[in-house]
């Protein structure tokens, strides 16, 4: 058989971690079989869908790389499809006008709570024949009234529904527009969607779906419900926890297949592996491993995957994504050493490109001061003296790369009688402003010959100002 899956996303948000999880087993699973992967925006709720989080969705999606097979569909361009289906749902006897008012239906369901019954519909217009005319109606799907619908979940097990437990639902409001129930239907059925992979927060829906599927004759997908996402203190994962937007991780520094690496182990596991090639997770996913408990959203393992990622993936990949940081903070790396190289140098002590932008900036740009506390500690009495020797020495120099910077350093601190340091954070401070820098000689090749001269002058004379 073969697969399909869909990525269903109501355009009301931005893609936020929970959507981008189900996005990505659903990407997967339809990978790994070899199956389509589609994407469906359901903007039916003309009220609360925008075309601002509709873009936010596509760009979500386009930044985690899960690319779709068909789509994006939407689905107010299927109101005539949905029409269609409601009209032979009510031809075939398994819809019906409803004509209760919603003062009735209040009613019936104050009653219902006073008697402490489930709130439901009681079924008062199911077997009305005809049409009134002139009053307002609503369509209901008929549920059948006996028997049970299983849902054989993927991830829970088997789900057992009475059908006594499930009231006539509204597939039409008054106005003729359809409702989530019967738009989704009739879409995982058009698109022949063999594999329902979304949030547990629709399993009270799946068994009236699956009835309107049985009555439209329509084969049954499989279903697959994932548990939900918690933050740190067990509530579910939303705002006031932090970053939950998609692309508010790439703002603050993370690397796309870091968050995806991140997505998949939140709720499925492969042993006890952490780190997943894309190619691991497909070859490995399987909705057999999906946890059946809700699991936590821990941004300090995220942070540490980041970092595995910053330091071990290919350096002009990561250079790719720090050039846009880059680019946020107003610098063009044009203006400077190859991005590559940065990366490079910067890998190991940078956990987010956020963090690796800011520390990079001095390679690119003059800065305007010196760190107080570098300064102070550094450009001491005699420190100027120290610092027009390398001026000298590094003038004279051939040829720019690591080995001779090196020794000039090591030279000079020999010749003066100082440790090293003494000699290699003056310079550093001069050079980038602080304290912090990857290795001195790594330091100065980026920078460059004439850009470290010229910061050797200033530094030479903001120390004599000083005195
Ligand atoms: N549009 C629904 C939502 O965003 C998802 C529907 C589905 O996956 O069946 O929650």
């Amino acid at each position: 058989m073969s697969i399909t899956t869909r990525f269903a996303p109501s355009p009301t948000g931005y893609l936020h971690v929970g959507g981008a999880r189900t996005a990505l087993f659903s990407w997967l699973y339809a990978r790994k079989h070899g199956g389509k992967f589609i994407l469906r925006i359901e903007d039916t709720d003309l009220e609360r869908s925008t075309q601002e989080s509709v873009n936010a969705i596509l760009e979500g999606m386009a930044w985690l790389g899960l690319d779709y097979d068909e789509g994006p569909y939407y689905q107010t361009h299927h109101f005539d499809r949905y029409k269609e289906i409601i009209q032979q749902l009510i031809a075939q006897g398994d819809a019906y006008y409803c004509y209760c008012s919603k003062d009735a239906l209040e009613q019936l369901r104050t009653e219902q709570m006073a008697n402490k019954e489930k709130p439901r519909y009681n079924g008062k217009c199911r077997e009305l024949k005809g049409l009134e005319e002139g009053i307002e109606a609503v369509i209901r799907f008929k549920n059948p009234i006996d028997g049970v619908v299983t849902i054989e979940d993927l991830v829970k097990g088997d789900i057992v529904v009475a059908n006594k437990e499930l009231d006539d639902l509204i597939i039409a409001r008054a106005d003729g527009s359809p409702t989530y129930n019967l738009t989704v239907v009739v879409d995982d059925m058009d698109m022949k969607v063999t594999h329902v992979i979304r949030g547990d927060d629709h399993i009270n829906n799946t068994p009236r779906q699956m009835n309107i599927l049985k009555a439209l004759g329509a084969e049954l997908p499989k279903y697959a419900h994932l548990p939900m996402i918690l933050g740190s203190d067990g509530a579910r994962l939303s705002k006031r926890h932090g970053a939950v937007s998609v692309m508010q991780f790439r703002d603050d520094g993370y690397l796309p297949e870091a968050l995806l690496n991140y997505l998949v182990r939140l709720g499925w596991s492969h042993g006890d592996q952490e780190i997943f090639s894309l190619d691991e997770m497909v070859e490995y996913f399987e909705l057999d491993n999906v946890n059946v408990s809700a699991s936590t959203f821990n941004m300090e393992k995220l942070l540490w995957l980041n970092h595995q990622y910053i330091m071990n993936s290919d350096p002009v990949h990561v250079a790719r994504h720090l050039s846009w940081h880059m680019g946020q903070l107003g610098i063009d790396p044009a203006d400077g050493p190859d991005l590559v190289d940065v990366v490079k140098a910067q890998r190991e002590r940078s956990k987010t490109l956020v963090e690796m932008a800011a520390a990079s900036v001095y390679f690119y740009k003059e800065f305007d001061s010196y760190d107080e506390k570098a300064a102070k500690k550094n450009f001491t009495v005699g420190s100027d003296d120290v610092l027009e020797q390398l001026h000298a020495k590094l003038a004279e120099m051939k040829s720019w790369s690591a080995e001779p910077l090196h020794q000039v350093v090591v030279d000079l601190a020999e010749a003066l009688g100082l440790n090293m340091g003494k000699v290699a954070q003056p310079l550093r401070v001069a050079v980038c402003g602080s304290a912090v820098s990857p290795a001195i000689d790594i330091t100065l090749t980026l920078i460059g010959r004439e850009k470290t001269l010229a910061r050797l002058d200033k530094a030479i004379s903001y120390i004599r100002s000083q005195k």
